[in-house]
This record gives structure tokens, sequence and C-alpha cells, in this order.
């Protein structure tokens, strides 16, 4: 987008631009202060690239490569904050896409695997987390229905694409006093935002908003 005047950010400093990026996920219920922090220190902006990187500092979502799409700041803040990580965590995402919510985890958590079925996208992220010197970060290619055997249990999980129901090797693979945040729907359209704490003798659920994400796909994509 070249021309001018539909672009509210426009005309801004970056610190300016920062300040209303920042203003705008607080007024839609991010006022945890150690993840608005972390909103803070990452930029938006080095993770959307092409037509829509002008656009990095309003709360929607854009679309990436892979035909996916990096989500809409306010939720990335609402999951983070929902997820309550604590600095000692080992923390699943399901989902890497652009690696911006894997990066702000990565300022709250002492270590991320983020893993996503499209190898690219875990590619691209990777050059990213290592440009930004985010080292406590490990992407890899994975179908994340299964979660990540091999390094779980977790202390926190987070999907940011919807399944019909939270898939059980991620229930299992939760630690304990562990938490889950994923959305959960049977269509595109409704889904609903859910919260799953694991105790010793079973799992508590709760609702927390309407939420519209991309599907969940099994198996590993051809790119
Ligand atoms: N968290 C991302 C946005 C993710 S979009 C960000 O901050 O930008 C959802 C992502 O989930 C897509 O990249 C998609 O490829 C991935 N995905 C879908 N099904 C998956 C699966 N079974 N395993 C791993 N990743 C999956």
């Amino acid at each position: 987008m070249t021309h001018s005047g539909d672009d509210p950010s426009s005309g801004d400093s970056p610190a300016e631009r920062k300040m209303r990026f920042l203003y705008q996920i607080r007024s839609r219920g991010v006022t945890d202060a150690a993840v608005l922090q972390a909103m803070e220190r990452i930029d938006r902006g080095q993770f959307v690239r092409g037509l829509f990187a002008n656009r990095a500092y309003e709360d929607m979502p854009l679309p990436i490569a892979c035909g996916q799409t990096i989500s809409q700041p306010s939720i990335v803040g609402l999951m983070t904050q929902a997820l309550q990580v604590r600095p000692r965590d080992k923390v699943l995402e399901v989902g890497t896409g652009s690696g911006y919510q894997a990066a702000v985890l990565a300022g709250l958590a002492r270590r991320v695997y983020t893993v996503d079925r499209h190898k690219r996208l875990v590619r691209d992220a990777e050059d990213l987390f290592r440009k930004l010197d985010l080292a406590n970060i490990v992407a890899l290619t994975v179908d994340g229905s299964f979660g990540l055997p091999e390094q779980a249990p977790f202390d926190r999980i987070i999907v940011t694409a919807a399944a019909e129901d939270p898939p059980g090797p991620l229930l299992s693979q939760l630690k304990p006093g562990g938490i889950m945040v994923l959305p959960v729907g049977q269509s595109n359209t409704v889904q609903t935002l859910i919260r799953v704490c694991k105790r010793d003798d079973g799992y508590d659920y709760e609702e927390l908003r309407p939420v519209r994400f991309v599907p969940l796909i099994e198996g590993i994509a051809n790119e």
C-alpha cells in the first residue's frame, strides 16, 4: 500500500507507533505488567513481510507465508496473560507461524519450544530469532497435534490453531499444575478460547472468549 490516507500509523515516529500499539493492547484487556513489557520489547514489524508490513502496528491479524496468519496482537497478549507464564517455565507453542507469539513468550519463560507443520515458516522464524538474539527458543517442523514427546512434560502449552477438542497428546504432555491455552471449535468461524488447568486427578476447563484461528491440520506440509 503505497498511497497515503488509509494508514493511521504513517508519519509517526517509531516511539509514537510503539506507544499507540501498546495502548491498543492494554485497552483490550492486557493489563499484566510482565506481558506488556515482553510485548514492548518485541517489534511486531519484524514479523510481518511484504504488502502488509506497514500494518504491523495495528491490532489486526495479517497474512503471512504459506496461507497462514500472524494473530492479532491483543489476542497474543490475552493468550499470553491467560497462560500465566513463570520465569522457570518450559513452554510449548503449537503453531509457530511468523514466530511473533514465541518471541513474546521467550521474554517470560526459561525456554520456548515452538513447532509448525510448515518448514518454511519454521526456517524464517529461526532466522528472526537468531537476528533478534532470542536464544531460548527452539523451533521445529513437526505435527504439533502430537505435541513434542521428547521434551515433555511442559509447564505451559499454547496452541495458536483451532482444533475441535484439546488434542489428547497435549493434555498428557502437560505437568500437573500446568496450564494450556487454546482455541477450540467445530468450524472456522465459531471458536472459543479456553484454558485448561491440569490437576493430579483431572482437568479444569474455563471458557475465556470467542476467537477465530486457522485450523489445526494433521501431518507435515509440503513446504
Ligand atoms: N502463533 C503464530 C500464528 C500462528 S497461525 C504467530 O505468532 O504468528 C497458526 C499456525 O499453526 C500456522 O502457521 C499453521 O501452519 C500451524 N499449524 C496448523 N496445524 C498444525 C499442526 N498440526 N502442527 C503444527 N503447526 C500447525
